[in-house]
């Protein structure tokens, strides 16, 4: 049986490694076309704030990891796929194409560049590469005035890194507060103070229209009817897309994504897709989308692998969309439909001055939802009363009332 898996991310690897567990004569391939060995972006922001060097962003740090396991590494990029040969076909490597048995796409997404004039200027990057990390390493002078387009999840996940370098740092969002797809009204208003109060200067409702040169200096950020703000360099950070291009007209593709059932199988039966580029099943809501994270990506793999290997043997139930967010030692978090749902309860609790909130949605009287801020010890009783559908019965009033009973209340319904 041949393997071919695209992606050299963690959903690629950690695919590679549980088919290698399954099966040990397979042939397995994983083809990625950085130039680095596979690595993890989500410790990029550590790499950026100087706690680890390059080779902790690594995901596997023993040189000979791979071919140990007889998993070899391509360093080439796919450039389209002939599912009726089973071929893909590929460039920048030594082989022009790779031919499969199954076939698991893993290759990621890719930061959106938004249409500013001036975007392409050598002093902006976007924070997405190991290649922009070292961009923005070479580019961070203490004290340097840094101007960060976007404060969604990972533009809110690498502003702390910054801050730490020594950043002088502004933030343009054009949302009317930050991560608006991941906190609510409150939430996000608090967030924005708590940075604002650690020196970073935040312009919500704010949009560029242009980055000008401004000679040796840098650039000059103009915003749209605002002021023109001078910085030595501009992260962009304004959303991604996934890279599943190179599939069109091979699968069904929802949203730019790889449309994954779930046994994240694609339209075609021998080709699978985990990771950013799926887009696989919400627990919450039951639709599919999009869930750039890696937790999501590592579960898509497993269950990718097993069903190349065994066909439909194993089902998702889901990814629970859930992100956790440090912004200079605040802690926010969202959880399933955070938003809540129509005729649905909620209960809240606010403490501005000291930085607390917590938002908890129910659906009748199920927990499907919720959002906290500077509150750390519910994380994981909120995501098992989610998952695990408990009906709260009359904890679900108690909850209402005071929502930082959920212990209590978790304890009550999964021990009755
Ligand atoms: C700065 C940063 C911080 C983050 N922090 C967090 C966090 O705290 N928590 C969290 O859960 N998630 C975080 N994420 C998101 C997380 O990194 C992604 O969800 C995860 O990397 C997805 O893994 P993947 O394997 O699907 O894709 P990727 O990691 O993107 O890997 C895909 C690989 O495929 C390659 N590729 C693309 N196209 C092709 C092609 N045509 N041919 C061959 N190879 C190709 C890509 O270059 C890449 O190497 C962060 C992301 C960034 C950028």
């Amino acid at each position: 049986m041949r393997h071919v898996i695209l992606g050299a991310g963690p959903a690629g690897v950690v695919a590679a490694e549980t088919l290698r567990g399954l099966d040990a004569d397979a042939s397995i391939s994983i083809i990625g076309d950085e130039p680095e060995p596979p690595y993890s972006r989500m410790a990029i922001p550590y790499l950026l704030s100087g706690r680890i060097e390059e080779r902790g962003t690594h995901l596997r740090k023993r040189g000979d990891y791979f071919a140990g396991r007889g998993i070899e590494v391509v360093r080439a990029r796919a450039e389209k796929v002939d599912a009726k040969a089973k071929r893909v076909h590929l460039s920048g490597g030594k082989s022009k194409t790779a031919d499969y048995d199954k076939l698991l796409v893993a290759t990621g997404a890719r930061p959106l560049t938004p249409p500013i004039p001036g975007i392409d200027h050598a002093r902006v990057s976007s924070c997405w590469t190991l290649e922009d990390a070292r961009k923005i390493l070479a580019g961070i002078k203490n004290g340097a005035p840094v101007v960060l387009i976007g404060a969604g999840f990972i533009g809110c996940i690498i502003l702390e890194s910054l801050v730490a370098a020594g950043a002088k740092l502004t933030i343009i969002e054009m949302g009317e507060r930050m991560v608006p797809r991941m906190l609510d009204q409150t939430c996000g208003e608090l967030l924005q103070k708590w940075c604002e109060q650690k020196g970073v200067r935040v312009l919500t409702g704010a949009q560029v229209a242009a980055i000008e040169d401004a000679g040796k200096s840098g650039v000059s950020v103009q915003i749209k009817d605002g002021p023109a703000i001078p910085a030595e360099l501009v992260i962009s950070a304004t959303g991604v897309r996934a890279n599943a291009g190179f599939l069109e007209g091979a699968v069904k593709l929802q949203d730019g994504a790889v449309l994954a059932d779930e046994r994240l199988a694609s339209s075609d039966p021998d080709i699978f897709a985990a990771g950013d580029v799926a887009c696989g099943k919400d627990f919450s809501s039951g639709e599919y989308s999009v869930q750039a994270i890696q937790p999501t990506a590592v579960e898509h793999a497993r269950i990718a692998a097993h069903n190349m290997r065994q066909s439909g043997a194993v089902r998702h139930r889901g990814a629970v969309p859930m992100n956790v967010l440090d912004t200079i030692g605040l802690i926010s978090s969202s959880y399933g439909l955070w938003r809540g749902v129509d005729g649905g309860d909620s209960g809240a609790l606010l403490d501005a001055p000291g930085f607390r909130y917590i938002c908890l949605r129910f659906a009748e009287d199920r927990l499907v939802g919720a959002n906290t801020l500077g509150l750390t010890q519910h994380i994981g009783v909120i995501r098992g009363l989610i998952q695990g559908r408990f009906a709260l019965g009359k904890w679900k009033q108690r909850l209402v009332e005071n929502p930082l009973q959920l212990m209590e209340a978790y304890l009550a319904v999964t021990q009755a």
